[in-house]
C-alpha cells in the first residue's frame, strides 16, 4: 500500500506524451505534483509504501514506483508485500497448490499445516496403536505437529468427536503440572536428546 496520496515528479522524454494524453499541460523539463493515481506505470520517483501482511513487522520503505507496480502485479491479490513477506506469501501459495493436486506429502515442509493431513495421519496413528499414550514417543514428529497446531492430542482428539476413554488408558498423575514431575520430564529429555529442552519443546510437556 502506498501512503502517499501525491508525489512530485519530473517530465521526461519517456513520460511527456504519457501525462499529456492524461490532460495534463506540460513541456519537458517541468516538475509538478500528481496525485499517485495518475503516475506513470515506469516512473522511477520513490514512493512510501507498507507492507499489507498484518502480521509484517519490517519498517515501512521508500521504493520506485515501477518496483511496487511489478510487486502488486506479481501477487494475485494485488496487494504489496516486502520481500521477506512476499517469500512467505508465494510459498504458502505452492503450498497449497501442491495440497490441492495432492503431491504435498508426508515430510515436506508445510504438510502440517493443512487439518486434513493432521486428521489424515492422527487416525492412521490410533488405527495402529488405539490409544494415545506415549505418543510422543512412538511418533513425535505427528505429536509435535498435533501439539503445535491442535493444541495437543487430547484436544486434537476432542474436536474430532473420539472416544477419550478408550485413547487415553494411562491417567496422567495428579501432580501432572508439578514442579518436580516437570524436572523429572527435563532430566529425561536430557537423557534422550542429551541438550537442554528449548522453550517450546518445554510448552509441549505443558499444553499436551
Ligand atoms: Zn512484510
Amino acid at each position: 500500500m502506498i501512503l502517499d496520496k501525491e508525489v512530485e515528479i519530473k517530465i521526461g522524454s519517456k513520460n511527456k506524451k504519457y501525462y499529456i494524453e492524461k490532460g495534463y499541460d506540460v513541456k519537458l523539463g517541468d516538475s509538478l505534483i500528481v496525485p499517485i493515481e495518475d503516475l506513470y506505470e515506469g516512473s522511477k520517483v520513490k514512493v512510501n509504501v507498507q507492507c499489507q501482511n498484518s502480521l509484517c513487522t519490517s519498517k515501512n520503505k521508500k521504493i520506485q514506483y515501477r518496483h511496487y507496480i511489478v510487486n502488486i502485479n506479481a501477487n494475485d491479490n494485488h496487494k504489496y508485500y516486502c520481500s521477506n513477506c512476499s517469500n512467505n506469501y508465494n510459498k504458502n501459495k505452492l503450498a497449497k497448490l501442491n495440497q490441492d493436486n495432492k503431491v504435498l506429502v508426508y515430510g515436506d515442509r508445510y504438510y502440517w499445516t493443512f487439518e486434513e493431513n493432521r486428521i489424515k495421519e492422527f487416525m492412521k496413528y490410533i488405527e495402529e496403536y488405539k490409544i494415545l499414550d506415549n505418543m510422543e514417543k512412538i511418533n513425535s514428529r505427528l505429536y509435535n505437529a498435533i501439539c503445535r497446531y491442535e493444541n495437543g492430542n487430547l484436544a486434537f482428539a476432542n474436536k474430532l468427536n473420539l472416544n477419550i476413554e478408550e485413547l487415553f488408558q494411562k491417567k496422567k498423575p495428579n501432580n501432572y503440572y508439578d514442579r518436580n514431575y516437570i524436572i523429572d520430564h527435563i532430566k529425561q529429555f536430557i537423557k534422550e536428546n542429551s541438550r537442554f529442552p528449548s522453550q517450546q519443546e518445554m510448552g509441549v510437556y505443558r499444553r499436551c
